[in-house]
C-alpha cells in the first residue's frame, strides 16, 4: 500500500508557517536572557519557574525513548494523550469532508475530538468476541478516510486486539492507523510499537495516566514516523508540555522499578478480583482482561450501580453502550479497596 503523507495532510496545515517561540529560536549557549519577556525577577516558587519550559522536551523525551528503544525525533508529547488525539484530527481531518473510523464500544474521546472539529466519525462495531470486524472495516473505508482510531488493550473491554489484524489494516489502506495504548503495560501481549519500522502509517499513543500514575500530570506520548511527527508539531501549542510536568516524568523515570512493583501487585489484584467476582450470583460473566479493569456482565447493571454508590462506591456503568449491556466496568483497585466492593456485591447474595 503506497502512503502518502503529503495527501492526507489538510492543505491549510501543509501550507502552515507555525509559530516560533522565542525559545525555539535560540539554541547555544547564553547567561542573559531577555528574549521571551519572562518575569527576569524570579518567581514566587522556585527560581526556574520564572522561565518558559523546553518548547521540545528534549531531555524527557530522550529518556522516554531510551526505555522504548525509540528515538526522541519519532515521538511527540501530548498534555494527556487527549491532546494527541486533538491534534491527530485537526493535522488531518478536513472539517465537513473527512472522516475517522473508530471500532466501538471503545474509548469516548475520539468521536468527542471529531465531532468538536466537526469532522465525520464512521462506526464499525467490534465482534461479539471484541476483536476488529475487518469486512466492516473494508466496506467503510472511503477517500475521505483519514485516520482509523484502534484501542489495544480496548477501553472498555479490556481485550488486546489481534496483531495480525491490525497488519492487515496497515498494509492494505491508505490511511493513517493509531493504535492506543494506554493499558499496554497490563498486558499479555507486546507493544506495536516496533512496527514503527514497518509501517509509515502506524501512529501508537502510550500515556504516563495508568500504569506511571501520574494521571495528574497530564502526560500522553505519540510514536511515529517523522513526517508524522514534523506535522503533529506544526500545530501544538508552544509550550504543551509545562516546566512542572517535564521535570516530575524525569524524575519518575528514574524509578522503573516501582512501576514494576506496582504493575504486578495490579495484575495480581486483577486475578484475585475476578475469582471473587465469578462466584457472585450477580455475576454473569468476567470477560478477561489486559488492563488495569474488568468488564463486568451483571443481571442487572443500573440496580447494582445504584446499590454501589449508595455504599460509597463509583464503578462505571457501560450498561448503554454497543456489545455491552448490562455490564459495568471496575478498575482494579487496592486489596482494601477490592475488599469492600466485594463486601459491597455480597449484599444481593443474600
Ligand atoms: N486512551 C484511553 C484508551 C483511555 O482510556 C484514556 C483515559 N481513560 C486516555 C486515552 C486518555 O489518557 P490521558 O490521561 O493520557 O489523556
Amino acid at each position: 500500500m503506497n502512503f502518502d503523507l503529503n495527501r492526507l495532510t489538510r492543505e491549510n496545515i501543509k501550507n502552515l508557517k507555525p509559530y516560533s517561540s522565542a525559545r525555539s529560536e535560540f539554541s547555544g549557549k547564553a547567561s542573559v536572557f531577555l528574549d521571551a519577556n519572562e518575569n527576569s525577577f524570579g518567581s514566587p516558587l522556585t527560581k526556574w519557574y520564572n522561565r518558559y519550559p523546553d518548547p521540545q522536551q528534549w531531555e524527557l523525551k530522550r529518556k522516554i525513548a531510551s526505555i522504548k528503544a525509540t528515538q526522541a525525533e519519532h515521538m511527540l508529547l501530548g498534555n494527556g494523550s487527549d491532546e494527541c488525539i486533538d491534534l491527530l484530527i485537526r493535522a488531518f481531518c478536513e472539517p465537513r469532508k473527512d472522516n475517522i473510523i473508530i471500532c466501538p464500544p471503545t474509548y469516548g474521546m475520539y468521536e468527542v475530538n471529531a465531532h468538536i472539529n466537526d469532522v465525520e466519525v464512521k462506526e464499525v462495531p467490534l465482534l461479539p468476541n471484541f476483536q476488529l470486524n475487518l469486512e466492516g472495516l473494508e466496506n467503510t473505508i472511503d477517500e475521505n478516510t483519514k485516520l482509523v482510531f484502534l484501542c489495544s488493550p480496548n477501553n472498555p473491554t479490556g481485550n488486546s486486539l489481534n496483531h495480525e489484524d491490525i497488519e492487515i489494516l496497515l498494509n492494505n489502506f491508505g490511511a493513517i492507523v493509531i493504535v492506543d495504548e494506554a493499558y499496554i503495560n497490563y498486558s499479555r501481549s507486546r507493544s506495536i510499537i516496533a512496527g514503527l519500522k514497518d509501517y509509515p502509517n502506524l501512529v501508537v499513543m502510550q500515556t504516563f495516566s495508568k500504569a506511571w500514575g501520574l494521571a495528574a500530570l497530564r502526560l500522553g506520548i505519540t510514536f511515529a514516523s517523522k513526517g508524522i511527527i514534523d506535522v503533529l508539531n506544526k500545530i501544538k501549542p508552544p509550550y504543551n508540555i509545562n516546566g512542572s510536568t517535564q521535570e516530575l516524568a524525569l524524575k519518575a523515570l528514574d524509578n522503573l522499578e516501582d512501576v514494576n512493583t506496582m504493575i504486578k501487585e495490579t495484575v495480581a489484584e486483577r486475578q484475585s478480583l475476578v475469582s471473587q467476582l465469578v462466584a457472585l450470583v450477580i455475576v454473569e460473566k468476567v470477560y478477561p482482561s489486559d488492563a488495569n479493569f474488568v468488564l463486568v456482565k451483571v443481571t442487572d447493571a443500573n440496580s447494582i450501580y445504584n446499590h454501589l454508590k449508595n455504599q460509597g462506591i463509583i464503578v462505571r456503568n457501560r450498561s448503554n453502550v454497543i456489545l455491552c449491556d448490562n455490564c459495568l466496568r471496575i478498575t482494579i483497585g487496592t486489596a482494601s479497596e477490592n475488599d469492600q466492593l466485594i463486601k459491597a456485591l455480597n449484599f444481593f447474595n443474600l
